[in-house]
């Protein structure tokens, strides 16, 4: 047969995929002699992409895979039987008891690091296992070997740090040999700093996927958060792997609040022109990292934040195993995702196995139990006892991580039970239950706590006031606007019980109130955040504050217009009291 269009002789190649009842017939149709497109390949391809469809659609069901094809190409025929052990279902020793596949598999190179992140590390760094301890490239090699055969379809490289292990290159030049075996995705998580001169050589031996982890666009703050320099020689990497068309650049920033959470807004502006997909990281609890739970921004409020500034984000569709909730800000080349670990854990679709740097198998990242898969390659254990060692360490890989069972457990981690439970306690408790008199509630019997409470706002202009306020020129009649209205805020919020009735008086500890323009809305934006230690909440103060700020942006605009709106002012967040953490959620 030809191709219609080229005139390049092509094969076809019949199938049949039986499942229970269902048999599904399926023709692919390959280029024989054409350089282009090598049949092999092709046929691989498809396979790979068969299997996928395969294993996500059908759990642990035997099917089978029948295929006949043109007697005259012989290289053809000897792929399909062979392809027939390749499709066989994930191996069960990666199978756990609740039915979750581990087909990935993260490898640890080094607990070495040449950054000290303040989330991460300690400053002083961490003891280190002697050398003679970790794994060998040949050990490591073996080992992705061995999970490969049973299943294993993407790998990870991590640390510490993967690019200070010296035969970084040789391994992946060894993993990439595994990709005739059914190893398909090889990636690499990285800081950045030493990666620039490395990565053409790392994606020629097969490196096909690239985590740059990056935490702030600012200089100074990097400094700071990684207790290093190197800022712009993570940037240069970035620039590097986008260059060289790294299939997939995503760079990880870990979210703390009060730290960097400001930088979010930054980064999306980052999407703009850079290919690349930021993940937002909820900040995690590892040993000694000093996590607390106010310092962990929710992804949902990070969403809310981000929409409040670029509008609505268009949801993409993810990956039944990916960990990221991918979004994108409509005609940007990049794209964002939020990797909601602690508030929206994927525990039920985890497909992850790790290796340690010295060689252990880690069922859960949060877990503490590791077997030691090197004393086993060290004792000649043969492959079928290793095998049967993964295959108890994943039968014995809990349900859920062990951080979601933290002692103080925020509202957002609760069940949707107990949720349900303490909304049906929400009430109007200004008003008598009985009488429906208005009270003030008492709360001397109430517990201090730490509360904050955040609130948004815009004032949308007409573009001809907006143009003025933007030249500042509006000033010139009564100050700055932004200043001005910034201070209004604060001191209105100190005022709250006296203007709402049955507010009560508050020692407020800190408020913050951030105005900005806004040039696609033609608006000032207003975000206010309160905190107070007490035993009531502060989400009047904070819309207070957004509520006179605005006010003030119209009293000195108005001169120009008095077309302008106040819109949208509603508290995104609260924190604290019996209650817990609370987000707005966009229904
Ligand atoms: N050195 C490499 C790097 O910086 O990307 C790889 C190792 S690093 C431990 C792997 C990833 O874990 C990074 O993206 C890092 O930001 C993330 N990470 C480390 N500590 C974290 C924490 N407490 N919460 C959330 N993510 C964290």
């Amino acid at each position: 047969m030809f191709n219609h269009y080229s005139q390049a002789p092509i094969c076809i190649i019949n199938y049949t995929l039986k499942h229970r009842n269902s048999i599904c017939m399926c023709s692919l149709l390959l280029p024989t002699d054409d350089k282009a497109h090598n049949p092999e390949t092709c046929l691989y391809r498809h396979l790979v992409t068969m299997t996928n469809i395969l294993r996500s659609g059908i759990q642990k069901s035997p099917w089978k895979f029948l295929a006949s094809c043109s007697k005259t190409n012989r290289n053809l025929h000897g792929l399909i039987q062979n392809a027939q052990e390749y499709l066989k279902p994930i191996s069960s020793p990666l199978v756990d008891t609740f039915n979750r596949k581990h087909n990935y598999l993260r490898i640890s190179l080094t607990e070495k690091c040449n950054l000290r992140c303040t989330y991460c590390m300690p400053a002083e760094g961490v003891p280190l296992t002697p050398k003679e301890n970790l794994l060998t490239t040949d050990e490591i090699l073996k080992l992705a070997r061995l999970f490969v055969s049973q299943g294993t379809t993407k790998i990870r490289l991590t640390g510490g740090e993967p690019t200070v292990r010296p035969d970084l290159l040789e391994i992946i030049q060894g993993l990439g040999e595994l990709k005739s075996q059914g190893l398909e995705s090889i990636g690499m998580t990285s800081n950045g700093i030493a990666l620039k001169r490395k990565l053409p050589a790392l994606k020629k031996a097969g490196l096909d996927t690239l985590n740059i982890s990056l935490d702030t666009l600012d200089r100074d703050m990097f400094g700071i958060m990684t207790r290093r320099q190197g800022f712009d020689k993570v940037l240069g990497a970035i620039d590097e792997a986008v260059r060289i068309n790294v299939e997939r650049v995503k760079i990880n920033c870990v979210v703390i609040r009060g730290t960097n959470d400001d930088q979010v807004l930054h980064f999306a502006g980052y999407t703009k022109d850079h290919p690349v997909n930021v993940r937002f990281i909820e900040y995690m609890p590892f040993d000694g990292n000093r996590w607390k739970s106010e310092k962990m921004v929710p992804y949902r409020e990070l969403l809310t934040r981000i929409e409040s500034i670029y509008g609505k984000l268009t949801k993409l569709t993810d990956d039944k195993n990916d960990t990221t909730k991918a979004y994108q800000v409509p005609g940007y080349q990049g794209k964002l995702g939020f990797i909601s670990s602690m508030t929206d854990h994927f525990c039920d679709t985890c497909n992850r196995l790790r290796i340690t740097a010295d060689g252990s198998i880690k069922v859960c990242l949060f877990g503490n139990s590791e077997v030691s898969l090197r004393d086993l390659l060290r004792q000649d254990q043969s492959d079928e006892k290793i095998v049967q060692v993964i295959g108890n360490a994943v039968r014995r890989k809990k349900r859920k991580h062990a951080a979601i069972a933290l002692s103080v457990v925020p509202s957002f981690l609760l069940s949707p039970l107990q949720r349900r439970h303490y909304s049906s306690q929400n009430r109007l408790t200004h008003t008598d239950p009985k009488t429906g008199e208005a009270r003030m509630v008492a709360v001397e019997g109430k517990k201090d706590s730490q509360r904050e409470a955040r609130a948004v706002g815009r004032i949308v202009l007409p573009s001809e006031a907006f143009k003025l306020l933007k030249k500042n020129e509006i000033h010139t009649l009564k100050g700055n606007v932004l200043v001005v209205a910034q201070i209004a805020g604060i001191q209105a919020s100190k005022q709250t019980s006296q203007l709402i009735p049955l507010c009560h008086p508050l020692a407020l500890t800190f408020i913050n109130v951030n105005l900005w323009l806004d040039d696609e809305k033609s608006s000032v934006e207003c975000e206010s955040t309160v905190r107070t230690v007490g035993k009531t909440g502060v989400e009047m103060e904070a819309l207070m504050a957004t509520s006179t700020a605005l006010l003030t942006v119209y009293d000195m605009c108005k001169a120009a217009s008095k077309y302008m709106v106040i819109q949208d002012i509603h508290v995104v967040s609260k924190e604290g009291g019996k209650s817990g953490s609370w987000q707005w959620e966009n229904k």
